[in-house]
């Protein structure tokens, strides 16, 4: 009921509405008719004041026409109106309006056509409005019933029938799987652990950045324990009325409890477990309700009862402790990014169902694609299988992933976008300017070129992909300095060759000045020491600004501004030193438009 103006009902009630308007004016111009008794009508006849009859022997005998009569001292033609009480005296009337020669016609039996079509749409739309009525009132009730435990039709099979999944389709995260094997062996066999005494959480909470396959794993240990999956989402217990979403909660606990021994999943926790603050506004109110209700529910559970709650949340840090209490969501299981090792097995669970050309080495692609999560590589290993069926390719090879895999980390390729050559130049020498300064700040700690290329995609005109060799764990400030370092190559090099200055860097400035105050203000890494100094947020996530005071503030920005200038002096120098690898790097690409490690490594070590 929250979009109520999107319901065509609601539109058919001002329509109904608008007929009734309608129709009262018609009867307020019937007013102006001038009603007579048949006497009266008889005498005006008589006096020859009437000038046409019309005559209607329906059910609801009446005789109209026209005559005249004195208004404001002057003679005037009104319309009339006679009820007649009976066919004698509609007879009579027309006798008397044949003997004084009055103009008299019969009208039909039955109402003009308008009339009809009038009356069909207002019924219409009547019983319409009374649909719609119905509507409202059986939304309310079933709302109400439901805020009462009462009816069931609301929302309330949050069961999720879909296939079923086990540990052997969530690759990696061995760690997570260990953890949760327990409480596999506890649905499976519940005796053994009651009788040892043992406690059983009934919470668990699953900590993990998106697509890191937390709904993944809660499926499978639903799975692996062969009980149902009972699943909802943390917005989707935000509604408009207040009371809806802890009712909403509760029917989920109440299916829970009835196909218990079973998992229930409420994704996205945060959305209801935020911090209670100052209560201000109808959702706020709802959202702590829903959470009082989650609260309770959990704490109903008796020992006994073989309902495992799993939340997964994104940001542990802005839960209420209340919901992260001993006894209530206390067991946490972090869900990692996947390392190489990790992405690997992702990446072949996937391929199971793919055909793979033999030049394709899942490990390269894991190699290719760090950072990624699991819901990703997913996506890389399916986008591989369409592009290889566009190019008419009875399997996945090498160039299709390398393909998915710039697919799905920069989004799609740009054909229609056609550079100048101008701007075709100015992008190799920028994209060569981050290349060079990442090879030859190799020693510095800069991660290797793994592909540079001046292929729109996505938003990007062009880029350069370094690789770290192995995962990393640590970054060292040299490491930092050199990333950011990298990141102002690409204008460095404009400026150099060009002579001025383009719009295209405006990203890679971001990205530097977001390392350098994180290395500033959270990782103590400059002169400002070693106290944190956060941005603020409100209760609602917005930002109140720096907590830190004025001349800090200050401190801060002449720190990461200096910093900042100090390495774009420096990378300028390293440009200038090796103009000539640059000039011929920018040429390959504006030959070639991509280069991939080895070509950039041919460059580098030429002479
Ligand atoms: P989350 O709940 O953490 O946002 P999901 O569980 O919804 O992530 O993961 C989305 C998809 O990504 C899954 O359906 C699965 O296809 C894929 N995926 C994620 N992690 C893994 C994994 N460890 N192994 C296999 N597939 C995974
Ligand atoms: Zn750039």
């Amino acid at each position: 009921m929250r979009k109520t103006s999107g319901n065509p009902l609601f539109w058919l009630f001002w329509l109904f509405l608008f007929f009734m308007l309608v129709q009262n004016l018609s009867r307020s111009r019937d007013i102006s008719v001038k009603q007579l008794s048949g006497n009266e009508l008889t005498e005006a006849m008589q006096a020859g004041k009437v000038q046409g009859i019309n005559f209607y022997p329906t059910e609801n005998p009446r005789v109209t026409g026209k005559m005249q009569t004195e208004f404001n001292g002057k003679t005037v033609v009104v319309d009339f109106e006679v009820q007649v009480v009976g066919a004698a005296h509609l007879e009579s009337i027309r006798k008397l309006a044949e003997e004084k020669r009055i103009q008299y016609n019969t009208a039909k039996p039955n109402v003009p056509w308008f009339g009809t079509l009038f009356n069909l749409l207002l019924i219409a739309s009547f019983l319409l409005s009374i649909l719609f009525f119905w509507f409202i009132f059986k939304a309310q009730t079933s709302q109400i019933n439901t805020i009462r435990g009462g009816n069931k039709k609301f929302r309330t099979t949050f069961k999720d029938n879909k296939e079923k999944k086990t540990f052997q389709d969530v690759a990696g995260c061995d760690e997570a799987k260990e953890e949760l094997q327990e409480i596999v062996e506890f649905l499976k066999n519940p005796a053994v652990f009651s009788g040892v005494g043992g406690h059983i959480p009934k919470g668990v909470l699953m900590i993990g950045a998106p697509g890191t396959g937390k709904t993944l794993l809660a499926k499978a240990l639903a799975g692996e324990a062969n009980v149902p999956f009972l699943s909802a989402t943390g917005s989707e217990f935000i509604e408009m009325f207040v009371g809806v979403g802890a009712a909403r909660v509760r029917a989920l606990f109440a299916e829970a409890k009835a196909c218990a021994p079973c998992i229930v999943f409420i994704d996205e926790v945060d959305a209801v477990g935020k911090k209670r603050g100052v209560a201000i506004g109808g959702g706020h109110d709802e959202r702590e309700q829903t959470l009082d209700q989650i609260l309770t529910e959990l704490d109903g559970f008796s020992g006994d009862t073989k309902v495992i709650v799993i939340a997964a949340t994104n940001r542990p840090d802005v839960l209420d402790e209340a919901l992260v209490r001993a006894g209530r969501f206390d067991r946490h299981v972090q869900v990692p990014k996947p390392d190489v090792r990790g992405r690997e097995l992702i990446l072949k669970v996937h391929a199971k169902g793919v055909k793979l050309a033999s030049d394709v080495d899942l490990t390269i692609v894991a190699k290719d694609t760090a950072g990624m999560v699991g819901a990703d590589l997913a996506n890389v290993v399916n986008e591989a299988a369409l592009i290889a069926a566009r190019r008419k390719k009875a399997a996945a090879d090498k160039a299709d992933f390398s393909e998915a895999v710039d697919k799905v980390s920069m989004g799609p390729m740009r054909k229609s976008t056609k550079l100048t050559d101008k701007e075709k130049k100015i992008t190799a020498y920028h994209e060569s300017g981050h290349a060079l300064v990442a090879m030859f700040l190799r020693d510095k700690g800069a991660d290797p070129v793994h592909k540079v290329t001046i292929i729109p995609r996505g938003p990007a005109l062009g880029f350069t992909k370094q690789l770290p060799e192995d995962d990393r764990h640590l970054y060292t400030r040299q490491q930092l300095e050199s990333m950011v370092a990298v990141c102002v190559g690409g204008r460095a090099a404009e400026e150099l060759v060009i002579g001025d200055v383009t719009t295209g860097a405006s990203n890679d400035f971001l990205k530097a000045t977001s390392i350098l105050r994180k290395m500033v203000c959270e990782l103590g890494m400059s002169e400002a020491g070693l106290v944190v100094y956060r941005e603020k947020s409100d209760f609602w996530g917005n930002s109140t600004g720096m907590d830190a005071s004025q001349k800090t503030k200050e401190l801060i920005e002449r720190i990461v501004k200096e910093t900042l200038d100090k390495i774009y002096e420096n990378v300028k120098v390293i440009l200038q030193e090796h103009r000539a690898k640059l000039d011929a790097m920018a040429n390959a690409l504006l030959e070639r438009e991509t280069l991939d490690a080895k070509d950039v490594l041919e460059i580098i070590n030429s002479d």
